[in-house]
């Protein structure tokens, strides 16, 4: 089998069964080349009970689009364990229950478009096909769509399509390439929320705007929340958006 994608649908089958008995268990979470979402990087800090700058620095490399200058941020290679991911072991992933969503989505590929006239987002999936992936078996046949809610992705999606819209937006606004302060502007609201809430608290980053008391507590005590107002505040001092949070 060679490499290559192959467009599905949702009620399409999909013969594939991925277990530790297979002998390929752990091949997909080496030679890894996945972009890292902010939400991806939320769930796993959270897991490991470290703080977002120790996440980054420990697990992570950190390089800009070449066209975009945003952080595209990717796990760590380490060439003494072949490239593996820094967060598997012989058992598996050590973050399973928050691993990224490329991770839970793996053999299919998700894209999506916002439909012009409805708003709604539509998504495509394609199909993966890698040599090492001794997975694929027509006896296990289930649908993409069941596949997909075996794998608790939808949260992941939904979170990471905020992203999507960010950065579609940038495009729109600024197509150009974002450089330094701006880049890190978005680095750090986005990705490194520990160190984005502590310029807040101790270096006045919002004090140009009337944030209500009981948001600062919200943005004080939820990550989840942070991550909203992140992006809000990004589309604010980036994309000339006006200042507007629903958390
Ligand atoms: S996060 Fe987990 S599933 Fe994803 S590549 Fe690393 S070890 Fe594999
Ligand atoms: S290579 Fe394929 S079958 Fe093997 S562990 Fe990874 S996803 Fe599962």
């Amino acid at each position: 089998m060679s490499d290559e994608m192959l467009p599905v649908g949702l009620d399409d089958p999909m013969g594939f069964n991925c277990a530790p008995e297979n002998p390929c268990f752990n091949e997909c979470c080496r030679d890894l080349n996945q972009a890292l979402t902010p939400y991806d990087i939320l769930r796993m800090k959270t897991a490991l009970g470290i703080s977002s700058g120790k996440f980054l620095r420990e697990y992570t490399s950190l390089q800009h689009g070449p066209e975009s200058g945003l952080p595209v941020i990717t796990f760590k290679p380490n060439p003494a364990t072949g490239h593996a991911c820094p967060l598997v072991s012989e058992d598996g992933c050590t973050v399973y229950g928050d691993r990224p969503a490329s991770c839970r989505m793996y053999p299919l590929a998700r894209a999506i478009a916002r439909d012009r006239e409805t708003g709604k987002i539509r998504e495509f999936f394609a199909m993966i096909e890698e040599d090492h992936c001794e997975g694929f078996d027509k006896k296990h046949t289930i649908t993409v769509r069941r596949w997909l809610e075996g794998q608790d992705v939808a949260e992941h999606n939904r979170q990471n399509d905020k992203l999507m819209e960010l950065i579609s937006l940038k495009n729109q606004i600024r197509p150009g390439k974002l450089e330094g302060a701006d880049s890190d502007l978005f680095y750090l609201a986005l990705y490194d929320l520990d160190e984005f809430r502590a310029q807040i608290q101790t270096q006045g980053l919002l004090e140009d705007l009337d944030i209500p008391g009981s948001l600062m507590e919200k943005i004080g005590a939820d990550d989840y929340a942070l991550l909203d107002f992140g992006i809000a505040w990004v589309k604010y001092m980036l994309f000339g958006r006006d200042f507007k949070v629903d958390i």
